[in-house]
């Protein structure tokens, strides 16, 4: 017997006029369900540039690389006014679409911007929602999500006619799923005005690719020793097309600003390489890093406690490994 699909909204960013990765990796996790791909102020299609290192003419549109990952249908939704400076009422533009559609679902991912609108979203549609989840189960509502840095995984259960997640980026690989993929375009009803306006969003001053969202990170902890030593990682991690990050010491340091912070009081990571750059791999940092696919240690202390939570292990001078892999790559 066939098996029921589940109307599933997902809410798709886009970054340089290309549909991240990540928001590809949640529609991976929507596999099998009736997929909307749910585009906010925005042409779907409009050229998708495949990377932001590598943007291409020739790139498929922002509609049909959603076909290509599974999404039967592209809903371009617009607003009275510009929706993509105003998270309130892209979040009422969204529950707008809930109601459209009649979505028994709607994922998001557990980015800035997936936070946000997420958490408005919730409280306008009075629905339950869980952050940051790893794994879901759409037809039984069942999500999986760490708890107390990263010591536990819970299992919880939504009631509710909706049922809102947001999944930790990176957390499931994209896989693709070729449809047809119908786009429609739908105006919402946001009469409302604005009551917070976005007036200029600033890159963090290091690094192209956002932290959390990075398909590869490369950190370093204490044993950089100068700020300016993050030249030598931010060499790597461009040959690697990483991030950079920075354990808490390096911060308090004053080495790296905390917005390069991995960790329980910094950013969770899920990359499918974590190359750990004289980090002890003390729990507070492991809390961030630990649901990595991959990690590497470089450390030249043997007996450190990261070698004991790491995939591969060079017992080194971090000045001394880290421009040969460099030259290697
Ligand atoms: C409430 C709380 C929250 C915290 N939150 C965080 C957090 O979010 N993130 C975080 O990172 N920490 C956090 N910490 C701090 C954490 O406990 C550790 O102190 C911190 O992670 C240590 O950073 P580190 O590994 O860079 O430094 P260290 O522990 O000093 O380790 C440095 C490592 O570098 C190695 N090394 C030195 N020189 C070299 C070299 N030249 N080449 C190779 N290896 C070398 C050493 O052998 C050592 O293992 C928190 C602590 C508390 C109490």
């Amino acid at each position: 017997m066939d098996q029921i699909k589940i109307k599933t909204g997902v809410l798709i960013e886009i970054e340089n006029g290309a549909v991240k990765e990540t928001s590809l990796g949640v529609m991976t996790a929507a596999a099998g369900q009736d997929i909307y791909a749910l585009i906010l102020g925005r042409d779907a299609s409009a050229v998708n540039a495949p990377s932001v290192n590598a943007p291409s003419v020739n790139a498929p549109s922002v509609k049909d690389k959603l076909a290509e990952y599974g999404a039967g249908t592209i809903v371009s939704i617009s607003g009275a006014e510009d929706l993509s400076a105003y998270p309130d009422l892209q979040a009422l533009a969204l529950a707008s679409a809930v109601k459209e559609y009649n979505f028994e679902t709607l994922l998001g991912t557990a980015s800035a911007t997936g936070r946000d609108i997420f958490a408005r979203l919730a409280a306008i549609l009075d629905a339950p929602l869980v952050s940051d989840c790893v794994e879901i189960n759409i037809e039984e509502k069942i999500v999986k999500k760490s708890h107390f840095s990263g010591k536990t995984m819970a299992t919880l259960k939504a009631n509710g006619s909706i049922f809102l997640c947001t999944i930790r980026p990176n957390s499931i690989e994209p896989v693709a799923a070729a449809t047809a993929g119908q786009l429609v375009e739908f105006t919402a009803d946001t009469q409302s005005t604005g009551l917070i306006k976005i007036v200029e969003t600033k890159k963090a001053t290091k690094g192209l690719l956002d932290l959390t969202e990075a398909p590869i990170v490369i950190t370093g902890g204490r044993a950089i020793k100068a700020a300016e030593n993050y030249g030598m990682l931010e060499t790597c991690a461009q040959k690697l097309g990483a991030a950079v990050g920075a354990s808490r010491a390096a911060v308090d340091a004053g080495f790296a600003p905390h917005s390069m912070q991995v960790g329980q009081t910094g950013k969770t990571v899920s990359p499918k390489l974590y190359i750990a750059c004289g980090v002890s791999g003390a729990v507070q940092h492991y809390a961030g890093m630990k649901t990595s696919k991959v990690i590497v240690a470089i450390n030249e202390d043997k007996d450190a406690p990261i070698f004991s939570k790491c995939d591969y292990g060079i017992v080194g001078d971090i000045f001394d490994v880290v421009p040969v892999l460099t030259e290697k790559l």
